[in-house]
C-alpha cells in the first residue's frame, strides 16, 4: 500500500512511460500501443487458439475436439505475439502492476463480451511453484486475476488452488510431458465447490497443459470452469486439426 502512494507521488512528479514504446503519458501502455496490439481474428470456439493459416476448421481445435480441456470455454485478448507478448514480458518485472492494471482492464472487459450475464463465484489465479515465487517476489496471474476480480466485483479466491512442489522447470519438458507432468502439479484447497463457477486466470496459455491441469483439479471438486488469459500462444501447425 505504502508503495503504491509513493507510486502516485511518482507518477505526479514523473509522467509515466509507456512500457514498450518511452512514450510519456499517464498508462504503462499507450493508447497508440493499444491499437498495434494483435488480435485474434479466428479461434477455435472453445479454447481460442488462434487459426493457422488455410484450412482453419470452423469447428473445435484438434486438442478440444478430443476433449483435451475439462474448462467449459477459455478466452484471450489476442494471439502471444508482438506488442502483446512484450507487455506480457514487462508483467515479470518491477512496476508489473501497472501493466497489470492496463491488462486486467481489457481483460474483464474480454469477460463481459465472452459471457455476457454469466455470474462467477470466484476468480482464481494459476498458482507459482514456491520457488519461482521466491525468486520473483509475486505471482504474475496473482496480479491480473486480483484486479480482474475487482473489476467484475468477484471475489479473488488466492488460496483455492495450490501447487506441489515440482524439482523439474516445466519449460524444459516437451509438449507431452508437459502435459502429464502438469496433470498432478495442482491442488484445490476447498471443499464446497460443487456448482461454483470459477474464472480462472493466467497470463498466458500456450498448450493448454498448466490450466487444463489447473481446470481438471477444480472441477474434480465438483466446479464449473472458465479459462481467461492475456495472450494466446500459437501452436505449432501440425498440432492444429486439418
Ligand atoms: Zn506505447
Ligand atoms: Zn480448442
Amino acid at each position: 500500500m505504502r508503495l503504491w502512494f509513493l507510486d502516485r507521488w511518482l507518477t505526479l512528479l514523473f509522467p509515466i512511460r509507456c512500457v514498450l514504446c518511452r512514450t510519456r503519458g499517464e498508462r504503462a501502455v499507450c493508447q497508440r500501443c493499444w491499437d498495434a496490439f494483435p488480435r485474434i481474428a479466428d479461434a477455435c470456439p472453445r479454447c481460442d487458439h488462434p487459426a493457422t493459416g488455410a484450412g482453419w476448421p470452423t469447428t473445435n481445435c484438434a486438442d478440444c475436439a478430443r476433449g483435451a480441456f475439462t474448462f467449459v470455454q477459455a478466452r484471450a485478448l489476442g494471439p502471444h505475439e508482438g506488442a502483446l507478448r512484450r507487455a506480457i514480458i514487462r508483467l515479470k518485472f518491477s512496476g508489473a502492476w501497472r501493466v497489470a492494471d492496463v491488462l486486467a482492464e481489457r481483460m474483464a472487459e474480454r469477460v463481459r463480451e465472452a459471457w455476457p450475464g454469466l455470474g462467477f463465484d470466484a476468480v482464481v489465479a494459476v498458482p507459482m511453484t514456491a520457488e519461482r515465487l521466491r525468486e520473483r517476489g509475486f505471482n504474475q496471474a496473482a496480479l491480473l486475476a486480483g484486479r480482474v476480480a475487482v473489476r467484475l466485483g468477484i471475489r479473488h479466491q488466492a488460496g483455492w488452488l495450490a501447487r506441489r512442489p515440482t524439482d523439474q522447470r516445466q519449460s524444459t519438458l516437451a509438449r507431452g510431458m508437459r502435459r502429464r507432468h502438469a496433470r498432478g502439479a495442482f491442488l484445490a484447497v476447498v471443499d464446497k465447490l460443487a456448482g461454483r463457477r470459477v474464472l480462472l486466470v493466467d497470463d498466458v496459455m500456450t498448450t493448454g497443459a498448466t490450466v487444463g491441469a489447473c481446470a481438471r483439479a477444480l472441477t474434480a471438486r465438483g466446479a464449473t470452469v472458465w479459462v481467461l488469459v492475456a495472450a494466446r500462444g500459437v501452436l505449432r501447425k501440425e498440432c492444429v486439426n486439418k
